[in-house]
């Protein structure tokens, strides 16, 4: 079966160097999309990525990042929605795809349900009012 996981590693200078990535596309198959990523040579450093591979395949990689010290956490993407600073504009409802931020009528109130939100962001980039917020 395939996986498709958004994760973050942690890795501190000592491994900074080595060839991680490179290492999980040749060794073990799998398929990264880098998200974030803050490296410095002399510091820790931390990469969010989407991994994709087999499920055989990704157990061994989360194996072998282990065994050189990096340490793998599922990432968590949540986003809110902060009521009193939303100025009831409505942009996000119609651009939100899944309708968790929608306009209700008749009241014309704006309300969100987290448990539709798939975490676009799209709202969290062209709300004005900075009213919803991406937490990891
Ligand atoms: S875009 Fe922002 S301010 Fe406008 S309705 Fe959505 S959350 Fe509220
Ligand atoms: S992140 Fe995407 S799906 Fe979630 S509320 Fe915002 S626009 Fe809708």
């Amino acid at each position: 079966m395939t996986v498709c996981k958004k994760v973050v590693l942690r890795f501190d200078s000592k491994i900074v160097e080595k060839p991680i990535i490179y290492s999980l596309i040749k060794d073990y198959g799998l398929i990264t999309n880098i998200l974030k990523a803050e490296i410095n040579p002399h510091k820790e450093g931390y990469l969010v990525m989407e991994v994709t591979g087999e499920n055989q395949q990704y157990a061994e990689g989360v194996e072998y990042l282990n065994s050189i010290g990096v340490s793998i956490d599922a990432l968590d993407e949540k986003v809110t929605w902060i009521e009193e600073k939303c100025m009831q504009c409505g942009l996000c409802t119609g651009l939100c795809p899944t309708h968790a931020l929608k306009m209700n009528r008749p009241s014309m109130n704006v309300t969100f349900e987290g448990e539709k939100c798939i975490v676009c962001e799209i709202c969290v980039k062209s709300c004005p009012a900075k009213a919803v917020e991406l937490h990891f």
